[in-house]
């Protein structure tokens, strides 16, 4: 089963991982009522589809005001969202998700999978986040690094999290986020039973605070 992102980052919020305050519509009429619960002047409208690819095919568009935001999740509402992922039929957008827009300075790749014949988890970590990461994997393998570990009570361990997070350039703040995103992401599997979560990109803000994103969760 998939889920939309705006569901996998709920559950990434109730388990403690750091996600932007978002909103989700199932109509555009619904903005006046709902946008006061985002405190920001700007904003990032997202198509809610079950499939990726969407900032490179307009699903992903990032608003200066309200009156934007109206006129732009009118026109993306009832839309055919054609991505490389959902093939060229594409997939009509249903509803929309709006969240407070983040200022990037990096973008990162975080991911986890179950291998459930050999009981591990494989963490992928990447610099080259926001890419398609069969693309980083053929094009610049260097750049990405792989960390089975085995499942066990207590979750990972600090040398297993360190490993998997010495990809990445982190100060001592963010080496702390990512370590409690790592463990929170272990949990996820563990207790909802996911078998994979991609957090594409996991970005850094330019005040140097660690985001999720995008986030993909398969069950
Ligand atoms: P995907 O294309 O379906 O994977 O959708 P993403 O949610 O990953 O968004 C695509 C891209 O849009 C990201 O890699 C970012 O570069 C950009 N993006 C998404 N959210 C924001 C945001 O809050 N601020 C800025 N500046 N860019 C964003
Ligand atoms: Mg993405």
């Amino acid at each position: 089963m998939n889920i939309h992102e705006h569901q996998a980052k709920d559950i990434l919020k109730e388990f403690g991982a750091p996600v932007s305050n978002g909103i989700v519509i199932f109509s555009d009429n619904e903005i006046r009522d709902k946008i006061s619960k985002l405190k920001d002047k700007e904003y990032v409208l997202k198509a809610q589809i079950h499939a990726g690819g969407r900032g490179k095919a307009g699903g992903v568009k990032l608003i200066k005001n309200l009156s934007d935001l109206e006129i732009e999740a009118k026109k993306m509402m009832g839309k055919i969202l054609t991505t490389h992922q959902t093939g060229p039929q594409g997939k009509e957008v249903k509803r929309l998700y709006i969240e407070e827009a983040s200022e990037i300075s990096e973008e990162f790749y975080l991911s986890c999978l179950v291998d459930r014949e050999t009981s591990t988890l494989a963490f992928i970590s990447s610099t080259e986040g926001g890419m398609d990461i069969e693309k980083v994997a053929l094009d610049t393998p260097e750049k990405i690094i792989t960390n089975k570990i085995e499942i066990k009570d207590d979750g990972p361990n600090k040398d297993e999290i360190d490993k998997i997070i010495s990809i990445f350039k982190f100060d001592a703040d963010q080496k702390k986020t990512a370590s409690s995103l790592i463990k929170s992401l272990y949990e996820i599997i563990m207790k909802k039973d996911a078998s994979l979560i991609e957090i594409n990109p996991l970005i850094i803000n330019k005040s140097g605070k660690l985001i999720c994103l995008d986030a993909k969760m398969n069950f």
